[in-house]
């Protein structure tokens, strides 16, 4: 057996962990300083499958290559793992007859790279695709390949399915030191040494600190801050498509989608950070105005600001150079870093480069005669008919039990997530980890009602007190005890 370990369980490592776990000659290993896989780049993102004309091949040749191949695979993975996803492609809008230039330059890109039907679509079209764009769009360039997923949902179906194919996750794990042996690495974590023949550095934004511990000192990684913001999903009207404005020479620009839970979504914009600011998950007054007022160029029917239900912001982890990090460094220890926008995209992609690395350094691939592809979605109460109703609650009668309103999420459902997140092996139970599987709390309310309810189901399942439950991990507790015992007079 080779012993792999891949550092990061965003959807670039998990992503990796599931390609090897189709060989029967490989244990795969994943190492995780979160309490849940996906909590790190890959949470926080505009959430498209990019269509892979955006990046000059000239310039950017792993992007370029990645993301189309990416595109491709999400159609197949988003049906083997049953993950949310809607194909309904982007419109890149021209308002000025210069735009046109550059829409031909993304046509003309974009069929090299080999995206299929694409086409520039005159006025009339696009008004009767999108009738509520800017009145004075002149045309659009039409990219039907592009999707949106849910990224998290999607980064927990691969982890569900790569554990259901052997692989091992150690959450709550943060890497602390590698060390190379003779024969060996050691990745040293607070809790145990784990050994590896091969260690894969996936960790997002800190992918220039985990290489610069086994040796590799040659690049870094800086935050570039993308803010968002998020509407109800009983707003009027919403777009049918992802609009984009025209691009420019340093930004692809601000994006106007329905994402596909229902809710109006505009963001991101683009701010450098330095290197030293990868925490830095703050809203900005400037940047939400900014990306305000960029979204109402191409979508002026804006709807009130009373109908925000969220402000968020994500930080893509910038590589010197601008293309992906893919390749072997030495003894074993293979990069997957720099991985930015179209990183979700490429994500299946980068998995089969990752393989082929590690076939090159001489390791032949047995595939697995019963890897199996398949993974189940969780059940949704908010998607069963009155009769899946009748049934599952004659199954259970916790589907009967309504614990988030505005989401219609059951205790059935939040049931099985606790399953689920047991299954791979989430020892630290968090109301996000719920709330990222049902969509428990991500409703009008924001969690006001529910989220007593689901400490009470995780301190239960978990045989803790309420006040241990965490938001998200350690830190992040409910509570700092027992407040009611003054109360009950039973104090000791
Ligand atoms: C604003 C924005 C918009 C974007 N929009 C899109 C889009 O629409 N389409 C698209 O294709 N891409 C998009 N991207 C890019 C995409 O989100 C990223 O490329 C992708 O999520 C990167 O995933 P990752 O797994 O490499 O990193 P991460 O998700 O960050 O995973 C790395 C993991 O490593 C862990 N880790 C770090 N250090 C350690 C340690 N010492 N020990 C153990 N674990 C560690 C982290 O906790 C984290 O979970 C966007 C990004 C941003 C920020």
């Amino acid at each position: 057996m080779v012993k792999v370990a891949v550092i990061g369980a965003g959807v670039t490592g998990m992503s990796i962990v599931r390609e090897l776990t189709r060989y029967q000659n490989i244990e795969v290993h994943v190492i995780e300083k979160q309490s849940d896989v996906g909590w790190g780049v890959s949470k926080a993102n505009t959430a498209l499958i990019h269509g892979g004309y955006d990046d000059d091949p000239e310039r950017f040749p792993v992007r370029a290559k990645l993301c189309i191949r990416g595109n491709r695979l999400w159609h197949r993975w988003v049906k083997e793992l049953q993950i949310p996803h809607i194909w309904n492609g982007a419109l890149i809008v021209a308002k000025k007859d210069e735009d046109f230039k550059e829409l031909e330059i993304l046509l003309e890109r974009g069929r090299k790279n080999g995206v299929p039907e694409m086409r520039i679509i005159e006025r009339e079209e696009l008004f009767a695709m999108e009738p509520h764009v800017v009145k004075d769009a002149l045309g659009a360039l039409w990219v039907p390949v592009v999707g949106q997923i849910g990224p998290i949902p999607a980064v927990i179906a691969i982890a569900e399915n790569a554990v259901a194919n052997g692989a091992k996750l150690h959450l709550d794990s943060e890497v602390l030191d590698i060390e190379h042996t003779e024969k060996d690495w050691i990745i040293k974590t607070p809790q145990e040494s784990i050994r590896a023949d091969y260690v894969i550095n996936a960790a997002g934004l800190y992918a220039d600190k985990i290489a610069r511990m086994a040796g590799f000192e040659n690049f870094s990684i800086t935050p570039r801050k993308g803010e968002y913001w998020l509407f109800d999903d009983d707003v009027a009207p919403k777009p049918a498509h992802v609009l984009f404005p025209t691009p420019t020479k340093i930004s692809k620009g601000v994006v106007v989608t329905t994402e596909i839970s229902g809710h109006l979504m505009i963001g991101p914009n683009a701010q450098n950070l330095p290197a030293e600011e990868k925490e830095n998950l703050a809203n900005t007054r400037e940047g939400l105005d900014e990306v305000w007022h960029k979204a109402q160029e191409i979508w002026p029917a804006m709807p009130p600001r009373s109908k925000v239900i969220r402000t968020f912001a994500g930080l893509r982890p910038e590589p010197p150079e601008g293309d992906f990090i893919i390749r072997h460094e030495d003894a074993g220890f293979i990069n997957a870093a720099g991985i930015r926008s179209p990183g979700l995209t490429s994500a299946p992609a980068i998995a089969e480069e990752v393989a082929n690395i590690i076939a090159g350094l001489g390791v032949e691939l047995k595939i697995k005669n019963d890897w199996n592809p398949m993974r189940q979605e969780i059940s949704h109460f908010f998607m069963m008919t009155p009769q899946m109703v009748n049934d599952m609650v004659a199954k259970s009668p916790a589907y009967g039990k309504i614990v988030c309103r505005c989401n219609k999420v059951s205790e059935g459902d939040v049931l099985e997530a606790i399953e689920r997140m047991k299954f791979i092996g989430v020892k630290t139970p968090c109301v996000d980890s719920v709330k990222f599987r049902t969509k428990a709390t991500t409703g009008t309310c924001q969690g006001s009602f529910c989220r007593p309810r689901i400490v009470k189901l995780l301190a239960e399942a978990y045989n803790l007190q309420p006040w241990q439950i965490t938001l998200k991990g350690p830190g992040s507790e409910m509570g700092v005890g027992d407040i009611k015992v003054l109360l009950r007079g039973d104090a000791q």
